[in-house]
């Protein structure tokens, strides 16, 4: 494993913990920007602020190159109480850094200081725009830094992300063409019988009794409508209805999450569910409303960009650590929006086991140190492969 040799390691390590231990929710990184701000005007770079409220964009230009890429981290925590108890655990009671951002937000500054301090080393020509954005959990910060004119202002041939993944060993990465993180859509399900005393359901339309088969059907939908080799989820995570025991309720709300790779897929599962809903509505004498709320799109990395970044990731982790068993994920990621727009890859670095607690979103989970120069060799490595001599 090739990594760098990075003299303000600790530095990093240091704005890391620090980050994490002020933990910010979507849309008010306030600190976090204001650090990310500070850091990137002391290596040098040309700061932009404001973009989607709290995004900061560093820009380093070398030469005359028209070439650009940008480079993207995300800054938000978690509504989630820390239940660890080292020295720099969260100070936000109920705000948590469980996802690692603190490091992509380290990582990216890491980065941006080794190709300013060593710029007349590096072998690169163009602009480089180190995009830290708001909100990439649920509420779409990437989208609204897009929709303000990140892509006019800071025109860019490509863009990439990166997140630690835990589970995958430190020193490896997971890196695939394609769909890697799934569309998420959401779905409530109105279903009205019709209220009775409990011990003369005749007299009713038992709400109760059609919510449930509709819950029981909907598992048909992927495996009796989809093909074999496509993916796709449904899944029922809410049901509201009733207060008492001896009355059988007027109503019942059911919610849940569709995740999809595709369109046409997304498309036929949703028309899958309304077929149920009005089947079992038909069947029952009840009523039965479906809407559906889309979310995330589907991330897909482009091809010439993700052999792009298999070939960095090759050169500084060996071969055989360029993973392609980990992705495509079932999850989400706002960095889809980004994809939407310009070709570019999104890559899983190792943050080493996932055990004891250390999973994404749990409140034991922390942001491996160690793996930190890793990610910084890494877009350094990338920013002289896709604007280097070589990459030309
Ligand atoms: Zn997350
Ligand atoms: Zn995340």
């Amino acid at each position: 494993m090739k990594t760098l040799d990075l003299p303000f390691l600790a530095d990093l390590v240091a704005i890391r913990r620090d980050i994490h231990a002020h933990p910010e929710l979507a849309f008010n990184e306030a600190r976090t920007a204001d650090i990310v701000a500070r850091e990137l005007s002391a290596y040098g770079l040309e700061v932009h602020r404001g973009l989607a409220k709290t995004g900061v964009v560093g820009i380093l230009k070398k030469g005359e190159g028209k070439r650009a890429i940008g480079l993207r981290a995300d800054m938000d925590a978690l509504p989630l109480v820390e239940k660890n108890d080292f020295p720099h655990r969260s100070k936000h009671e109920g705000q948590m850094h469980a996802c690692g951002h603190d490091g992509h937000t380290t990582i990216l500054l890491g980065a941006a200081r080794y190709l300013a301090e060593n710029r007349d080393k590096i072998d690169f020509d163009g602009t480089v725009y180190f995009i830290f954005q708001p909100a990439e959990e649920s509420e779409g910060g990437a989208a609204v830094m897009i929709e303000e004119g990140l892509f006019e202002q800071f025109p860019m041939d490509a863009v990439y992300g990166l997140h630690n993944w835990p589970g995958i060993p430190v020193g490896e990465m997971a890196v695939v063409p394609g769909p890697v993180m799934a569309g998420t859509c959401t779905f409530e399900i109105a279903v009205r019988g019709h209220g009775c005393h409990a011990a003369m359901p005749h007299q009713g339309v038992d709400t109760l009794v059609a919510a449930s088969q509709l819950v029981l059907a909907l598992q048909t939908v992927v495996a009796r409508n989809l093909h074999p080799c496509e993916a796709a989820v449904v899944s029922v995570t809410q049901i509201h209805s009733g207060e008492a025991w001896n009355i059988i309720p007027d109503d019942a709300v059911l919610r849940g999450t569709i995740r999809t790779f595709k369109p046409e897929v997304q498309e036929l599962v949703e028309r899958a569910i309304e077929r149920l809903c009005s089947g079992i509505a038909s069947t029952f004498g009840a009523q039965i409303g479906v809407e559906f709320d889309h979310r995330y799109p589907p991330t897909v990395n482009s091809v010439a960009e993700t052999e792009l970044c298999r070939r960095v990731a090759g050169d500084l982790f060996g071969a055989s650590k360029v993973r392609r068993d980990e992705l495509p994920s079932m999850g989400a990621e706002d960095f889809a929006y980004m994809l939407r727009e310009k070709p570019g890859c999104y890559v899983w670095l190792g943050n080493g086991p996932g055990s004891g607690g250390c999973t994404l979103h749990n409140p034991h989970y922390d942001f491996n140190d160690d793996i930190l120069p890793l990610g910084v060799a890494y877009w350094a490595r990338l920013v002289e492969a896709a604007l280097g001599r070589a990459g030309a």
